[in-house]
């Protein structure tokens, strides 16, 4: 069997690393917000070329603690992909905002920039970009448009640690480049686990303060705030596969190059373009018959999965809130879509066999 996804077997290099670092923070007795956090933080910022980064608890806090920071009115709108994970929508939510949905383009599953400014309404006051797959978005056209607009931008950075548009990466476009580091992401974390990046020392401390009860002195609260606190043990762990990021990204690189090479043209295969450099969270592929692909790989001992099945505006939490939002494009991806094996642990050898077995449908 050709599992999808093994998280023992991803962090199996990481063990022993782990386990020094575990035992060490345990002896050190300082669990919360201390050096092993603020080395992360210092790594990782380095890491994303930004100015600052704050450890968070896992990545939606860090979507609803970038929203948070602006204090924007209730009703104001902020603009979406249609297309992405729910918890991209549930941030605005949860800010008493309205998501404003744009269709992603088809070829690049990315938020449309060509169909963000008609959008744009009065009540406008962010955009909310989403690297979906590790691809990133046109961040060029879209900080034009933002700063046309006087817009903020949250980039929803959860699949696309390092990934970089020209030569740019991931988390140092926007306002506010947020974070997951839940265990499946490319730089995953044993348990929940998310970080803001940004390059605005004020909007930083805003930030600090907001995932720490709202307060700066202890017990002195100047803020509504939160417990949104990334813990050491984690943080340590981070640090050992930080240093590995590029290793996990470019060989996940590798196996979707043997993908987009072999893989017969009647799967539709994500596009390359020499302004994009991808890391491939995840690697789709589409086909008008995805669930008997998807039957067929299973019979063939191939487990896949679906980056989603449902869209946003078609699930139940959403009634009356997206519902009158049409969004074809994003329907049509989410019927088609198939996630194939990309983990740090597969192999070549693995890749080449769903390629065989594919070649075959
Ligand atoms: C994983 C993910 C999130 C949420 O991160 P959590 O750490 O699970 O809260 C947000 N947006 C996208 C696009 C994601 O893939």
């Amino acid at each position: 069997m050709i599992e999808y996804e093994n998280l023992g077997k991803l962090n199996k290099p990481f063990f022993e690393e782990y386990e020094k670092t575990f035992k060490q923070t345990l002896e050190s007795g300082w669990y919360i917000l201390g050096s092993k956090v603020q080395s992360f933080e210092n790594e990782f910022a380095v890491y994303c070329n930004t100015r600052y980064c704050v450890g968070l608890a896992n990545g939606l806090d860090a979507l609803i603690l970038a929203l948070r920071a602006f204090n924007f009115e209730k009703g104001t709108e902020v603009i979406v992909p249609s297309n992405t994970y729910i918890a991209t929508i549930l941030s605005i939510v949860h800010n008493n905002l309205q998501p404003i949905l744009v269709e992603p383009d088809i070829t690049t599953y990315n938020i449309d920039a060509k169909k963000i400014e008609e959008k744009i309404t009065s009540k406008t006051r962010a955009i909310m970009v989403v690297h979906l797959y590790g691809k990133m978005c046109e961040m060029d056209i879209i900080t034009a448009i933002a700063k046309k607009y006087n817009l903020k931008i949250i980039e929803d950075c959860a699949q696309a640690h390092g990934a970089t548009y020209k030569k740019k990466k991931a988390g140092n476009w926007g306002d506010f480049g947020a974070f997951s580091f839940y265990p499946t992401k490319n730089l995953g974390a044993v348990a929940d686990a998310g970080a803001m990046t940004t390059n605005d020392e004020q909007l930083a401390e805003t930030i600090k303060i907001l995932r720490n009860y709202g307060s700066k002195t202890k017990y002195y609260n100047e803020a509504v705030g939160f417990n949104s606190r990334l813990d050491e043990i984690q943080a340590a762990f981070l640090s050992v596969k930080l240093k590995q990021l590029d290793k996990i990204n470019s060989h996940k690189r590798k196996l979707a190059a043997l993908y987009l090479q072999y893989l017969k043209p009647d799967f539709i295969k994500p596009v390359i373009h020499s302004d994009y450099d991808d890391i491939y969270h995840i690697f789709n592929i589409r086909h008008p018959k995805r669930d008997a692909l998807k039957d067929y790989l299973l019979k063939n001992e191939i487990k896949t999965d679906i980056h989603y099945p449902v869209a946003p505006n078609k699930q139940k939490a959403m009634l009356g809130i997206l519902d009158n939002q049409p969004t074809p494009i994003a329907e049509e991806i989410h019927q088609t879509t198939l996630s194939l094996p990309i983990s740090y642990f597969h192999t070549e050898e693995d890749v080449l066999k769903v390629i065989e077995v594919m070649n075959k449908f």
